[in-house]
């Protein structure tokens, strides 16, 4: 086996490069494998016939300062943000709401709204706020962590607020955790709605791959290397210990320290050969997979009447569909030939039935989401330059991610910070970074998991 590497990290997501870079900051000769020809994983930005589409998430929570925005600093990476205002919409049948990032600013349009909560609406942020803070510290603060970990966010609205319509448009951003009010983590919904609302939201100029593309020039320029195109396919262990990996092309490279940052199922049923105690694989087979989405991305002509286009969330009555739409190019225009546009429509799938016949599942639900944004863009099918559709069958295909899932674990209390996956795992030198291990999903979480490995590797 070749050995000149201190760590080796599997999976070029965000974890795996926040992960890399910051050992390879510290010192350390890491070695990065991916099966992809490129990074990214759920961070990624495509091309087709000159538009550019992020598959995944499009925007970076904090475009002021915050974990991603240090994490950024500390690597001295190199990012242009295009900062985003307001950070939201809610367009319910019965009202739009729009979300600013100045968190004053929204407990007032609140309160006009629901002058009896206008009290509760100025406690709730504050305990929001403090949580955001306490899970994005690095000194263990952790009293509202403790108070709020078992509570779903209905619960944690439900204890503030009496009023259901109020409830009800709080608790309407779920989309960005896959999970409804009623079943997701209070403490992972204060963290995805506190980081935006603290230091607002940025999209990095060129599309969310560039966020992914900062993080690998700066692990290059500090000597860290990568393997595209390169599958793990075995972690080799020796004695309860990681010792290195081996590849598809069947090269096999040791190190003392081997990083997982992907499905962490697959690390322990699939590259892990050495028995491990029964207990953790019964756990890893018992832990719920988060959901996943239905992404469809369209390139449009300068005709495309986008008047009624908002970026947010939609609820359709009809059809009962929840959406996220957006159109990046509002705000960046190098995602498009000249005043053309670019569309964004992502549908949680919450069903529990397995799809058997993908293709004609595709075929369906793009019907269906062209109908909707059809009622948005009236001359929408005459403007269609292109069209780009992924099923949670074909994010697996991408990403490894099981069943296409969006962020890792599902996000409810019992499988939250402390509850989600440990970083250290039973085979001693194998860590876990990225949405499979604690705390959670979306770029803050795996950014703290990186960090936390980082500490394990460097000390
Ligand atoms: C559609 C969508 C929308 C989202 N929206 C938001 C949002 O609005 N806000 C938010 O904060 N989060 C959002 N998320 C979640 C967020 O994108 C993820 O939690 C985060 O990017 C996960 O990063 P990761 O590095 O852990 O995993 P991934 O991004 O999945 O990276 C895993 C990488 O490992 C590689 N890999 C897999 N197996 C192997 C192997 N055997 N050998 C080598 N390489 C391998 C894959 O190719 C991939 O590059 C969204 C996700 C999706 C899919």
């Amino acid at each position: 086996m070749k050995g000149k590497y201190d760590v080796v990290v599997i999976g070029a997501g965000v974890a795996g490069l926040a992960t890399a870079a910051l050992a390879s900051h510290a010192g350390k000769k890491v070695l990065v494998f991916e099966k992809e020809s490129g990074t990214g994983g759920s961070c990624l930005t495509i091309e087709r016939a000159g538009f550019k589409f992020d598959l995944g998430l499009s925007s970076i929570p904090g475009y002021s300062g915050g974990v991603v925005r240090d994490f950024l600093g500390k690597i001295r990476a190199d990012l242009t943000l295009i900062p985003i205002e307001p950070i939201d919409h809610l367009i319910f049948p019965e009202i739009t709401l729009e979300i600013p990032s100045d968190i004053d600013q929204l407990i007032t349009l609140l309160s006009n709204n629901f002058p009896e909560e206008s009290n509760n609406l100025r406690r709730f942020f504050k305990v929001l706020l403090e949580i955001r803070n306490e899970l994005a510290s690095e000194v263990n603060r952790r009293e509202l962590i403790g108070m709020y970990k078992g509570f779903t966010f209905e619960q944690m609205l439900t204890s503030f607020f009496n009023d259901l319509w109020l409830k009800r448009i709080l608790g309407g951003q779920w989309h960005l955790v896959g999970l409804p009010p009623g079943q997701v983590s209070a403490l992972a919904m204060c963290n995805i709605l506190g980081e935006p609302l603290r230091f607002g939201l940025g999209l990095p100029a060129g599309g969310i791959g560039s966020f992914a593309s900062s993080i690998l020039k700066s692990f290059k320029d500090s000597g860290g290397q990568i393997r595209f195109d390169s599958e793990v396919t075995e972690i080799i262990t020796e004695d309860g210990r990681a010792v290195g990996v081996r590849t598809d092309s069947g090269e096999e490279v040791s190190a003392p320290v081997v990083v997982s940052c992907i499905d962490a199922r697959k690390t322990f049923f699939n590259l892990v050969k050495e028995k491990i105690h029964s207990n953790y694989l019964d756990k890893l087979k018992e832990l719920k997979v988060s959901k996943p989405v239905f992404q469809m991305h369209l390139g449009l002509t300068p005709d495309a009447n986008m008047r009624e286009v908002k970026n947010g969330i939609y609820l359709f009555e009809e059809s009962n569909t929840w959406v996220r739409i957006s159109s990046p190019t509002k705000w960046d225009n190098s995602l498009a030939p000249p005043k053309h546009h670019v569309i964004k429509a992502t549908v949680p799938i919450l069903d529990e039935e397995p799809i058997a016949d993908w293709d004609g599942w595709k075929d369906l639900m793009a019907q269906r989401t062209l109908q909707s944004l059809q009622g948005l863009i009236p001359n929408l099918k005459d403007n269609i330059v292109t069209t780009f559709v992924e099923t949670p069958s074909e994010n697996e295909t991408r990403t490894g991610n099981s069943s296409g899932a969006a962020f890792g674990w599902a996000l409810t209390p019992d499988q939250y910070g402390d509850e989600r996956l440990s970083q250290v795992t039973p085979i001693k030198n194998l860590y876990l970074a990225g949405h499979w291990s604690a705390p959670g999903a979306g770029l803050a979480d795996v950014i703290r998991s990186a960090r936390a490995v980082a500490k394990f590797i460097v000390s």
